[in-house]
């Protein structure tokens, strides 16, 4: 019995797929063309695909006998669920273990973004630093800001903890009101009362494009926008002029489209703070997701029940 894994994983979870007798053949990286990853299902029982691989149904039809795709994250949005549940495969995810490092992910773009550090390390790299000035690279006081967290999930949660020990005011929105210390708000009063507005809900439907030009222009002027959730609950395009003028910056690990190509006029904007979706990259972090995701598939293919079922 085969199992595909997309990219090399840190840590020695795979090592325990060998053990249990599976033939396990890992793709080292970088991205699958698409016709290799339809070649590599082939004969495959068990998937262990990363945020980047399109698992789809042409994919799931090439891979027949395919029993469970244990995803390496904890968004699911690039697999078909309805056609995995169609064809009676089981679909996992990682959740939990990767909460606190990307909420710490968020906080650090937060900070970036608000006190102007990228901007000044290229000007301090570019040799401009020839004298301390009252005014250079000024940027916002977190203490007393309002924070915004659409998506109030484990992240989000995990966000507002850490803010409180900055000083801030925390307010949320999500579907539905939780029994926690923060305000409710409707979406569009959480925009125009909101400093910081940050994103923690999955890419859905219902959450492609939340942040509309609209939405966008109805933030508070001189607020900052963070995304380390998904880069499609943004306009990219209606950004890119937001951040000319109305908002003073944002903090975006994911983008749309992703990866950000190089000249992107995002790249261009200094109140832009770009990372390559590092959100859960801590190295222990990353090895529990491999632990994780290995769990799942060993449940599936053993004839237990997935500890982290999505489908
Ligand atoms: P979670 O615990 O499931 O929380 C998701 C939250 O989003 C919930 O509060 C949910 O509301 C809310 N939500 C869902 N649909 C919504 C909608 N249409 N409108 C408003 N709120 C909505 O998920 P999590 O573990 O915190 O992860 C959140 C997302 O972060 C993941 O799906 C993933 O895409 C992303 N992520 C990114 C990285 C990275 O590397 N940058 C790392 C980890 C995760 P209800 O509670 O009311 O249902």
């Amino acid at each position: 019995m085969r199992v595909f894994v997309t990219r090399s994983l840190p840590g020695e979870a795979l090592n325990r797929l060998k053990e249990r007798g599976l033939e396990v053949e890992v793709h080292p990286g970088p991205l699958l063309p698409r016709e290799e990853l339809l070649r590599k299902v082939e004969g495959v029982v068990g998937l262990i695909p990363t945020v980047e691989d399109r698992i789809d149904a042409p994919v799931m039809d090439r891979a027949k006998d395919l029993k469970v795709i244990a995803c390496y994250s904890v968004g699911v949005d690039h697999v078909d669920l309805e056609a995995a549940k169609a064809r009676g495969i089981r679909v996992t995810h990682t959740p939990g273990v990767l909460t606190e490092a990307t909420a710490d992910f968020t906080l650090a773009l937060l900070l970036a973004v608000a006190r102007r550090v990228v901007e000044g390390v290229d000007y301090a790299k570019a040799g401009l630093w020839k004298a301390w000035h009252p005014e250079l690279l000024l940027g916002l006081d977190l203490e007393g800001l309002t924070l915004g967290l659409i998506g109030m999930g484990r992240i989000g949660q995990a966000v507002a903890q850490r803010a409180l020990a900055f000083g801030m005011r925390v307010v949320y929105h999500a579907r539905t009101p939780k029994p926690l210390p923060y305000p409710f708000l409707p979406l569009e009063d959480l925009l125009q009362e909101a400093d910081i507005v940050s994103l923690h809900t999955p890419l859905t439907p219902e959450t492609h494009r939340l942040l509309n030009r609209k939405r966008l222009f109805a933030m508070k002027r001189g607020a900052i926008l963070l995304n380390t959730a998904r880069g499609p609950l943004v306009d990219t395009e209606a950004l890119v002029e937001a951040l000319k003028g109305h908002l003073f910056g944002a903090g975006l690990d994911v983008t749309d489209p992703e990866p950000l190509p190089p000249g992107h006029p995002l790249y261009a904007l200094p109140n832009a703070v770009i990372t390559p979706h590092l959100g859960s990259a801590g190295r222990r972090t990353r090895e529990r997701m491999a632990e994780v995701a290995v769990e799942n598939l060993l449940a599936v293919l053993e004839g237990r029940e997935p500890k982290n079922p999505v489908v």
